[in-house]
């Protein structure tokens, strides 16, 4: 079946030819013509018909897949439609709208065909199964951790925490205020230990070794104490992250004398320091580098110099904002007015980042006398066992000197860098230095680039701690929703192992993204030498189709990007290249950045010439040599792959495997006198 929608009869194409052409290659298919299927009577029409039609497949012929697939299979999946499979061509955005009319109809009709052929060579296996055990291993047992237990513990879920420290609390519970809170970070912490149900599986001082696993069936190897005496190892269904983070430790000389003079603290230390000078336990005062003496004295003068941007905003460290310092700097300069009034206390910064109400403290410190100085500190000398610090206040255009009995240097809050090995263990993606990279930033910001794995906190970035609350009440909703959907569907588009072809080569596994595919040992006899089979899970894989392009045998194919989906796909595109007017280019787009901007050229109406067509595939990855050879067997003039710009690939490096695909056929072609540039990225 084929469904035109006119898009409210906006698109100027000749519908009766591609109707006519359709007709007479393929009599008996049936045709619908809607006005306008994002609107939901078109919508209903359409899966009305379905319903009473016995249709394996359809092609919808419109607009761009970026607006109108995602609808189309919302609706296909509120009425138990989805094992139907469909092609969308988008004649909108690709003709419509980029070519004059007539060359707009001509090539419609091309695209409408190839898509045809297309969808009547699919590749489709429904896969579902029922739904996983109910258990979440939390890794890290600071407030992200415990938030995410708290929400969840009430649904009986088997829940474990697993926390590095002998204690729970991890940074927060060191803090001596929470803003905006205004509770020290203990009261906060232990206000949340005390609602952990006493069923939560607790593992304090445990490390992890190693994890592995797929939704569903995580595995992790736990020693105690760092010591392989005593080892467990534990499965969950969902794993989470909250490692958290940790503080730049300056080295020797790197930073205006930390490590050298007792008197430069980190912004962290100050915090120890204000939690000691509130502790009522006298035994328990935390002396961090002896800088409670000076403060002993509560009516003596004293100057504070507190650095902002250490090792942040920097790009010999870290180029990102760290977000919590300028508020922490900020509440710990009015609790030391507070306690200290006789004290002078300096700020110096670049900007100040005080988001939302943090904004008042900004000002309330100003009313109080804090000075904020805006530039770098050059130096901090020291003469005469002082302290001095050369300060250009680029305000008032002048060169400052602060004689400081504290220097507190607001320092940045990095990864921990000990989570890396664990991450590459399940390859997953990380940013900036090791701090894990969210699905999509601004839509799925508490999933990770594997499917089951979730993350939340400072263990991907800098965060406040009510958007670290916020967050965990986020992965807790994702989790119910995962947990008590009775069944579990595969994405759309996975890789399927046809294991009669399969070789056991091992290339599909080296080369995933995401360490989807698993060597399954098998019985061998003397007649078969294959002693692995490659399966994958078709709830992990993410369908980028990076190992179908490396497969030799052609045993790992991708729904509905098979080789045979594309190859006819292409044959078709070509069907016309010996008597088209000009030359034909194809070009390969993957199904993210590169879509959508070809749909922003057609959005601002920005002609190109109508030899170039165009064939989707999920990601650059998915490109293959033979692909790129089959184009030019069936008649293509030059190939091109677009794709997501260098580190932005949704595949971790799909990119540049298709690259690197194009690369090979560059060399190949130009060992047989072809000019190099024909095939291009
Ligand atoms: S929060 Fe303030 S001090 Fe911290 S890195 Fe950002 S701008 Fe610098
Ligand atoms: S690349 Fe292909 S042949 Fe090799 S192990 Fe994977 S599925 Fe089997
Ligand atoms: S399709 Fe992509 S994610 Fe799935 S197994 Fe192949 S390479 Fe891995």
């Amino acid at each position: 079946m084929i469904c035109f929608c006119t898009c409210g009869n906006t698109i100027d194409i000749d519908y009766d030819s591609i109707r006519e052409n359709i007709g007479s290659n393929f009599p008996d298919t049936k045709i619908m013509v809607l006005n306008a299927m994002c609107n939901g009577d078109d919508l209903e029409k359409l899966t009305n018909e379905l319903k009473l039609g016995d249709y394996k497949g359809f092609l919808f012929v419109g607009c761009s897949p970026q607006i109108i697939e995602m609808k189309l299979r919302l609706e296909l999946k509120k009425n138990q439609l989805e094992d139907i499979v469909f092609e969308i061509v988008n004649i909108r955005e690709q003709c419509y709208w980029v070519h004059d009319s007539d060359d707009a109809t001509y090539k419609a009709n091309i695209l409408v065909k190839a898509h045809f052929i297309k969808l009547l060579n699919t590749f489709y296996k429904k896969i579902d199964k029922n739904f996983l055990d109910k258990s979440v291993i939390i890794i890290g047992g600071g407030i992200a951790g415990l938030e995410v237990a708290i929400n969840l513990q009430k649904l009986g879920y088997d829940i474990t925490l697993i926390e590095i420290d002998k204690d729970l609390g991890g940074y927060v519970k060191k803090l001596p205020i929470i803003h905006p809170y205004k509770v020290s970070g203990e009261d906060f912490i232990n206000k949340r230990i005390n609602r952990l149900d006493s069923d939560i599986t607790i593992y304090k001082n445990w490390t992890i070794e190693w994890i592995d696993g797929k939704l569903g069936n995580y595995s992790l190897k736990l020693l105690e104490n760092n010591n392989s005496d005593n080892e467990k190892i534990i499965n969950g269904s969902i794993i989470v992250f909250t490692t958290g983070h940790d503080i730049f430790r300056p080295k020797i000389n790197d930073f205006y004398r930390y490590n050298e003079e007792d008197r430069v603290i980190s912004l962290f230390e100050l915090g120890n320091v204000l939690r000691s000078l509130n502790s009522k336990n006298k035994t328990e005062k935390l002396n961090s580098k002896n800088i409670l003496k000076l403060f002993e004295n509560k009516k003596s003068t004293r100057n504070i110099l507190i650095v902002q941007c250490v090792g942040s905003r920097d790009k010999n460290y870290y180029e990102h904002c760290s977000k919590y310092c300028c508020t922490t700097a900020i509440n710990y300069s009015i609790e030391l007015l507070k306690r200290f009034p006789n004290s002078s206390i300096f700020i110096s910064y670049i900007d100040i980042r005080t988001p939302w109400t943090s904004e008042y403290e900004y000002k309330k410190a100003r009313d109080m006398g804090v000075n904020f100085i805006r530039g770098k500190v050059g130096s901090i000398e020291k003469i005469d066992d002082k302290l001095i610090a050369t300060i250009y206040d680029t305000i008032v255009q002048k060169l400052m000197k602060i004689d400081a009995d504290l220097v507190v240097l607001s320092t940045a809050l990095i990864p921990k860098s000990e989570n890396m090995e664990l991450f590459n263990q399940l390859k997953i993606n990380t940013w900036n230095k090791g701090f894990i990279k969210s699905k999509y930033a601004k839509l799925r910001n508490v999933e990770t680039s594997r499917n089951g794995i979730f993350a939340c906190g400072t263990a991907t970035g800098p965060k406040l701690i009510e958007e670290t609350i916020n967050e965990a009440k986020a992965i807790s909703m994702e989790i119910i929703k995962l947990l008590e959907e009775p069944k579990l569907f595969s994405n759309y588009n996975v890789t399927i192992i046809d294991q009669e072809k399969c070789n056991g080569c091992e290339l599909c596994a080296r080369i995933c993204p995401f360490n989807i595919p698993r060597m399954i040992p098998q019985e061998t006899d003397s007649e078969s030498k294959i002693e692995y089979l490659a399966e994958i899970d078709p709830f992990s894989c993410r369908g980028c189709g990076t190992c179908n392009a490396i497969c030799p045998t052609a045993a790992a194919q991708l729904q509905q990007y098979s080789q045979n989906e594309i190859f006819s796909q292409i044959k078709s595109l070509l069907e016309d290249s010996n008597e088209f007017t000009q030359p034909i280019i194809l070009g390969f787009v993957c199904d993210e950045c590169a879509y959508a901007s070809v749909d922003i050229l057609g959005l601002l109406r920005k002609k190109y010439p109508e030899n170039i067509r165009l064939i989707r595939i999920p990601c650059g990855g998915r490109l293959s040599l033979l692909d790129i050879l089959k184009c030019y067997s069936d008649g293509a003039s030059g190939v091109f792959l677009l794709a997501c710009g260098d580190d932005k690939c949704h595949y971790i490096d799909g990119n540049v495997k298709g690259h690197s695909q194009i690369e090979a056929a560059e060399e190949i072609l130009e060992s047989i006198g072809w000019d190099r540039g024909r095939t291009a990225y």
